[in-house]
């Protein structure tokens, strides 16, 4: 047995990353700050997509060793909304996500994965911030950029279970809002990412939305939540000392709609194996992911200025599809054609005075392989690396945005 691994962050990378270790014997600690697991979150539901590969979500968990004992709920329909609140109902015969409940609550994925780690032998000490990280230890600390934020509600109704979600600027500027409905229990949100949009997210604006679409929808016991993410940060897998990034801490998001859960386990699962295996993180971690992060890149980049009658078609095509999970596969895929396109667009639109906030301003990206793009694409203002100080207490959550921040105080 090795002297140990600790890994700092206990969110779905984290505990991926320790359980994997612990199960092949590793001895592993993890350190979270708060006094629970996934208590940055309120019980809303998530989902954990089902799309961008062809292997079923379970089954890929399985395959990680990770034991789908939280609840879920498989989705084979979803109402899309165009901007002009035009419904597209997407149907697949296989789930097109499962609904997860994220918080401290029993049947939580947070909790599972808490389960599941201390069931293998990890020891997790709860409440215990790290001030400074160890050479070599993981860093899963999530969000350390902001430049995505989600407001909205969680609460009770009578409605049957479904998911409506909709695309429009005046919901949602520069995002989408959603509606997910489950034996009872609801969360309904809008979520911006645009920086510059992030001040105007209201969930308010989305319950009226959802009000005028589902006549009598009451909003129950209604708790507001808030939650941030960093979408187009640039990514960094490894520092100079060792120390291993995973997650969100890694810069790891779907730019495109803030799907980041998969990210999150699959690239813990990775830097455990890799750290098993003495094989280079950085490298593989930089092929499994870069290019569907530049296909979705691109894919966020024609979102961004696309007319919205276009953006409307895409919806009714992906959508309305008989299969739209398939359809919907075939969008996120990183076909290489889209990475090249995505550069050209970079490369054009930095040469333009009026640069979208998305790719970041200034600095060249001529010739930039699809990880460079991103480092490229960091928002302005924002460092491109740590400094040598930063620690992950320091730099998680960091206030770069102030609005953004200020926007989540308000809750
Ligand atoms: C409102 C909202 C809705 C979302 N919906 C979806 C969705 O439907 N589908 C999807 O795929 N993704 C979704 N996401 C994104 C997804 O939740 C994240 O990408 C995912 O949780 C990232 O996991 P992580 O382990 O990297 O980070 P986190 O889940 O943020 O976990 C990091 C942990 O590290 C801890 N920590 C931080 N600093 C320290 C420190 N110094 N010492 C000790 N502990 C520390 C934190 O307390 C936290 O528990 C959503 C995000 C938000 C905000």
């Amino acid at each position: 047995m090795n002297s140990g691994h600790t890994i700092i962050g206990g969110g779905p990378a984290g505990l991926t990353a320790a359980l994997v270790l612990a199960r092949a014997g590793a001895k592993v600690r993890v350190l979270e700050r708060r006094a629970a697991v996934g208590a940055r979150f309120r019980g809303d539901f998530q989902g954990l997509e089902n799309w961008t590969q062809r292997t079923d979500a379970l089954d890929r968990l399985a395959y990680l060793g990770v034991e789908p004992d939280f609840a879920h709920l498989a989705v084979h329909e979803v109402t899309f909304y165009d901007a002009r609140l035009r419904p597209t109902i997407a149907r697949s015969r296989r789930p097109l996500f499962y609904m997860i409940c994220r918080g401290d609550l029993e049947a939580s994925l947070d909790r599972s994965l808490l389960r599941q780690a201390r069931a293998a032998g990890v020891r997790v000490r709860l409440g215990e911030r790290a001030e400074e990280a160890p050479r070599k230890a993981i860093i899963a600390t999530g969000p350390r950029r902001i430049d995505g934020l989600a407001r909205g509600y969680v609460f009770s109704t009578d409605l049957p279970d479904q998911v409506r979600a909709m695309v429009s600027d005046e919901v949602a500027p520069g995002g989408y809002a959603y509606l997910l409905v489950w034996g009872g229990r609801a969360t309904l949100a809008a979520c911006a990412f645009r920086r510059d949009e992030t001040p105007r997210v209201s969930r308010e604006a989305a319950a009226d939305a959802f009000r005028r679409l589902i006549p009598g929808l009451e909003l129950e016991d209604a708790r507001p939540f808030a939650g941030c993410g960093s979408v187009m940060s640039p990514t960094r897998f490894r520092d100079a000392d060792g120390r291993l990034y995973i997650g969100e801490a890694a810069g790891l998001q779907d730019p495109e709609w803030g799907f980041g859960l998969w990210y999150a386990i699959e690239s813990g699962a990775l830097a455990a194996r890799c750290l098993l295996e003495s094989r280079d993180y950085a490298a593989e971690a930089r092929r499994a992911f870069d290019a569907y992060r530049s296909a979705a890149f691109f894919n966020r980049l024609l979102f961004e200025v696309a007319p919205r009658s276009l953006i409307g078609q895409t919806i009714r095509h992906v959508g309305g599809a008989s299969d739209a999970r398939e359809r919907f596969r075939r969008h996120c895929a990183p076909a290489s054609g889209k990475v090249q396109l995505a550069r050209a667009c970079a490369w054009v639109l930095h040469r333009r005075q009026d640069v979208p906030a998305i790719l970041g301003g200034r600095g060249s990206i001529t010739g930039a392989s699809p990880g460079a793009l991103y480092k490229a694409a960091s928002p302005p203002g924002l460092p491109s690396r740590r400094t040598a100080r930063d620690t992950p207490a320091a730099t998680a959550e960091e206030p770069t945005h102030q609005a953004t921040i200020e926007g989540i105080r308000s809750c």
